[in-house]
């Protein structure tokens, strides 16, 4: 097939010289069939879980719950209570790291196929078509006068993307145990509102208005990604040895010296951001390919090889090196060794959560008092903790090498509530004379699930001297 049957559908008009778009003009990208474009789709399949995720169960309960309420974080099986948000920074570095790993090797890949901006942008930019039409059409009817069919045309589109977001800002607060109902009987709180209101209208103005100029502008990843990319980064590319010098070509045509690229636009047209790949690489690209698509098929109907945009390092364009193996990187050496450390901290954290927590206060004012008979008494304060979702309990109970060292009263089994905290004072008392160097107290706490011991000390004024 020639290039005249290649339509020219582009972001500026015949003749118009292309300028980086900064919000002037609403990017009306093509949607081009192709490896990329599919690859996108099934990137966004990734949110899938986040919109059914509140709706699955698990032994009786939601299955991802965040319980502010009751200060409890339950993820399937595990229950995570606030002593154990270390691990929330761990998943934070590792998922920073990852996204650093990630743009050195392979640029902006996240933002091309997998970030919640480009995916929500994606999905509104369908609805637009789906009630405006193909670019072409949009342009059309931005700049025409208003009457009832735009009117219509336009609420139905608003009405749809409110949806989406209203939807979207739900489903975030469903995670933290607020129910659809409360929304319809007015129990929601001001809180709740207010949140969902907040996410809603995010997404309705980011990715419904702002879309590739909350890229450009708003998100601070395009400003430093620049530090992570290398000469070996893999990112689409245009290959300006095979593609210039640039020309229109007509049917059956062949100019020497001619490049491959017929200046048809295509790959500019298909760009959710406005770039023009052909002017180097840009900021404004989030590396999602559909320019490879576009040109690709391109390529396919004037007959010559694919590949004039591809995925390629600027080694290998411009001086022809080969793929530098990752194990060779230093920067992918350095993020592989910090994320192997993240992520085996998080997995020992997780399998390794006690059910219950033991912390053994010795009050300090005063250190210990002496009775009446001459023996000296020391008081701790036992915090257990029961972490998991059902009552526990609990047998205490304290082994020491003092002789003759007696609890005031008999120490009772307890029984803690799901997610509670219980105090329990334990006076010991000893004469002086009995206590000898080794003046530990080994406090014991089990359960049916797990015994924990904590080790304290036994007070006496010979200990001050
Ligand atoms: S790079 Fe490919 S898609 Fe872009 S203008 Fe040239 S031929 Fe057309
Ligand atoms: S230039 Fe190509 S890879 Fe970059 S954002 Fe535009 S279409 Fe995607």
């Amino acid at each position: 097939m020639s290039q005249d049957s290649i339509q020219v559908d582009n972001l500026y008009e015949e003749g118009e010289q292309w300028v980086q778009n900064l919000g002037e003009k609403t990017v009306h990208a093509k949607r081009m069939k192709g490896k990329f474009r599919l690859i996108k789709w099934l990137g966004t399949l990734v949110w899938l879980p986040f919109f059914i995720g509140p709706y699955v169960s698990w032994n009786g309960r939601q299955a991802i719950l965040f319980d502010i309420e009751k200060r409890q974080y339950h993820l399937f099986d595990i229950t995570i209570f606030p002593q154990d948000l270390w691990m929330l920074t761990m998943v934070l570095l590792f998922l920073a790291i990852l996204l650093a790993a990630m743009t050195t090797v392979l640029g902006r890949v996240f933002c091309g196929y997998f970030c919640f901006q480009t995916v929500w942008t994606d999905m509104f930019t369908k609805v637009e078509e789906y009630f405006e039409g193909a670019p072409t059409k949009r342009r059309k009817l931005e700049v025409a006068p208003w009457d009832l069919t735009k009117i219509r045309i336009k609420i139905s589109k608003h009405v749809v993307w409110l949806a989406i977001a209203f939807l979207s800002g739900v489903t975030w607060m469903l995670y933290f145990g607020v129910s659809w109902f409360d929304y319809f009987d007015g129990s929601a709180s001001g809180t709740t509102l207010t949140i969902t209101a907040v996410i809603s209208l995010g997404a309705y103005t980011f990715a419904g208005h702002m879309r590739e100029q909350t890229c450009l502008w708003v998100c601070p990843y395009a400003r430093i990604q620049g530090a992570m990319v290398d000469k070996q980064t893999i990112m689409p590319t245009y290959d300006y040895y095979r593609g210039e010098d640039r020309a229109k070509l007509k049917k059956g045509q062949y100019v020497e010296g001619q490049g491959d690229c017929i200046d048809c636009h295509q790959c500019v047209a298909v760009c959710p951001t406005g770039v023009d790949i052909r002017r180097g690489q840009e900021y404004g690209c989030i590396t999602c390919g559909l320019c490879i698509d576009a040109c690709d098929s391109v390529m396919d109907k004037v007959g010559k090889p694919k590949g004039l945009i591809r995925y390629a390092s600027l080694d290998e364009l411009e001086f022809s090196k080969n793929f530098v193996a990752l194990y060779k990187r230093p920067r992918v050496i350095v993020y592989s060794a910090i994320l192997l450390m993240a992520l085996s901290t998080l997995s020992y954290g997780l399998f390794n959560i006690a059910p219950m927590d033991l912390k053994v206060l010795h009050d300090r004012q005063p250190l210990f008092v002496q009775l009446s008979d001459g023996s000296i008494r020391n008081k701790y304060e036992l915090k257990i903790m029961n972490k998991t979702d059902q009552p526990m309990l609990v047998d205490v109970n304290f082994k020491s090498a003092i002789g003759n060292l007696k609890s005031k009263k008999e120490i009772k089994s307890v029984t803690i509530p799901s997610g509670n905290v219980k105090s329990i004072y334990v006076y010991l008392t000893a004469f002086e004379s009995d206590v000898a160097d080794d003046n530990d107290v080994v406090f014991t706490v089990s359960s049916d699930d797990v015994t924990l011991k904590y080790q304290s000390s036994f007070f006496t004024p010979k200990s001050m001297r």
